[in-house]
C-alpha cells in the first residue's frame, strides 16, 4: 500500500480519508486515472516535465509573436509523440532525454508567449486586453500572482488526496453564490506576492511532504497561467499538475496549458447562457466551455466537477450531463455530481434577488440529477 505514496507520510490522511487509499482497488477508476495515476507514482514524466526538456532551436524572445507560434505548435506534434512513449511506458524519468535541460525548450516558448498575452491580457474569454503590469483586469488581479494559502487539502476528491492545493486571488466570473468570495471577489489582491521561483518551492514543498498532486484554484487559476508556467522552470520534483478552473479560458491559453497539465478537474456548472449570465455573469459560456473541455480531455485525465443547484435541475444540471456525454468520451472521464451546495456570497446577503437558489438543493433533485446521468452512462458513483 505505501508504495503508492513516494514521498508521503501516510500517518494522518490516511485515518482520516480512507478512501482515498481504497479508491485504488476500484479498476475503472484506475483505467480513467491511467496517466495521472502514473506519474502520482513517478512512474512517467509529468508532461510540464517533457515540455521543459525538448529542446527548441531559437531563443524564443528573438521571435514575433506569430513566429513563435508557429515554433509553438511544431514542438507540440513533438510534445504529442514523448508523451505517448510516456504513456506507454518507453519513456521515463531515467531516460537520457532527461539528462540536461537545454537552454531553450518548448517550455521557454509557453514561457514567452504567456509574457506577452498578460501584457495585453487574453487569458480568459473576457479578453479585456490590458495590460496588466500596469494594473488589474477584469478578475481583480494585475501581472503579479497573489497566493492566499497552500496546503494538503484532504477534502478534495479520493483519487486526488492529499492534494497540494495553491489558492490563488483573483477569478473572471462573478458567481453569486461564491464560497470563496474573499479571495475571488472582496479582496483578491490581499495575499502573498509570489515570484515564479517561490511557487516553485511552494510545489516542491508540497509534493515531498505528501502531495499527490499540485492542484492550482482559487478564485481562479487562469489569470495566473504566466507565473505558473515560469515556476515549472524551476521545479525539480516530478509530479502531476492538476488545473481547477472555470475552464473560461481562451484557445490561446488553452494552448500554453493543454500539453503541461496531467489532470483537469473542470467545474461545468451550467446547461445554458442565460444562467450563466445571470448567476456567474459569463457570456457564451457553453460554447466556450465545452469547447476547452473537448480539448483538455484529449491532453490528460479528466474529473468532471458539476455543483447542482436548487431550481437548476431541468435547465442546468440535465443539459450538462447530456452535453457530457454527447461531446466528451464518456468512457474515460469521471464525474463528481456535488450536492453540497449552498447560499453564500451574495445570495445569503439578498435571497430575494435570486430565489430559487436560496435554499440548499432537496434529496430529490439530487436523486434525479443521479439517476439521470446513470441513464446516459456517466460513471459518478466513485467519487459522488
Ligand atoms: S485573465 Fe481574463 S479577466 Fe483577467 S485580465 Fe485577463 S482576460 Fe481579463
Amino acid at each position: 500500500m505505501f508504495d503508492l505514496y513516494p514521498y508521503a507520510p501516510p500517518s494522518v490522511w490516511m485515518r482520516l480519508r480512507p478512501d482515498a487509499v481504497a479508491i485504488w482497488s476500484d479498476e475503472e477508476v484506475k483505467r480513467r486515472l491511467s496517466w495521472y495515476y502514473m506519474v502520482m507514482r513517478d512512474e512517467a514524466p509529468a508532461r510540464f516535465m517533457i515540455a521543459k526538456y525538448l529542446e527548441a532551436p531559437d531563443p524564443p524572445y528573438s521571435l514575433d509573436t506569430d513566429e513563435l507560434w508557429r515554433l509553438h505548435d511544431k514542438l507540440a506534434v513533438e510534445h504529442r509523440k514523448l508523451w505517448m512513449e510516456a504513456r506507454r511506458g518507453s519513456l521515463s524519468l531515467h531516460d537520457d532525454f532527461f539528462r540536461s535541460k537545454p537552454e531553450y525548450s518548448y517550455l521557454s516558448v509557453k514561457i514567452e508567449l504567456a509574457q506577452r498575452i498578460v501584457r495585453k491580457c487574453h487569458f480568459c474569454e473576457r479578453r479585456c486586453m490590458v495590460n496588466r503590469v500596469s494594473g488589474p483586469g477584469f478578475c481583480g488581479v494585475d501581472a503579479h500572482t497573489y497566493v492566499h494559502s497552500w496546503f494538503h487539502h484532504l477534502g478534495e476528491e479520493a483519487p486526488l488526496v492529499p492534494s497540494g492545493t495553491i489558492f490563488y486571488g483573483g477569478c473572471n466570473f462573478r458567481c453569486v453564490y461564491c464560497q470563496n468570495y474573499d479571495i475571488s471577489q472582496e479582496a483578491p489582491r490581499a495575499g502573498s506576492i509570489v515570484d515564479a521561483r517561490r511557487l516553485a518551492q511552494i510545489q516542491r514543498e508540497l509534493r515531498i511532504h505528501g502531495a499527490r498532486n499540485i492542484n492550482h484554484v482559487g478564485g481562479d487559476p487562469t489569470p495566473n497561467i504566466h507565473t505558473i508556467l515560469e515556476s515549472f522552470e524551476y521545479l525539480d520534483v516530478n509530479t502531476p499538475q492538476l488545473w481547477n478552473s472555470n475552464m473560461y479560458m481562451t484557445p490561446e491559453a488553452m494552448k500554453l496549458l493543454a500539453d503541461v497539465i496531467d489532470i483537469w478537474l473542470p467545474d461545468f456548472k451550467y446547461g445554458n447562457d442565460k444562467c450563466a449570465k445571470r448567476l456567474s455573469a459569463a457570456p457564451y459560456y457553453v460554447e466556450v466551455v465545452v469547447r476547452n473541455l473537448v480539448i483538455a480531455v484529449d491532453n490528460g485525465d479528466m474529473i468532471i466537477r458539476h455543483l447542482v443547484l436548487p431550481g437548476h435541475v431541468q435547465c442546468c444540471s440535465k443539459p450538462v450531463m447530456r452535453l457530457i456525454a454527447s461531446r466528451l468520451p464518456v468512457d474515460r472521464i469521471l464525474v463528481n455530481i456535488m450536492d453540497q451546495y449552498r447560499p453564500e456570497y451574495l445570495v445569503a446577503r439578498y435571497p430575494d434577488r435570486w430565489p430559487e437558489i436560496a435554499r440548499r438543493p432537496r434529496a430529490s433533485e439530487l436523486r434525479e440529477v443521479y439517476e439521470y446521468a446513470r441513464s446516459l452512462g456517466i460513471l459518478f458513483e466513485p467519487l459522488s
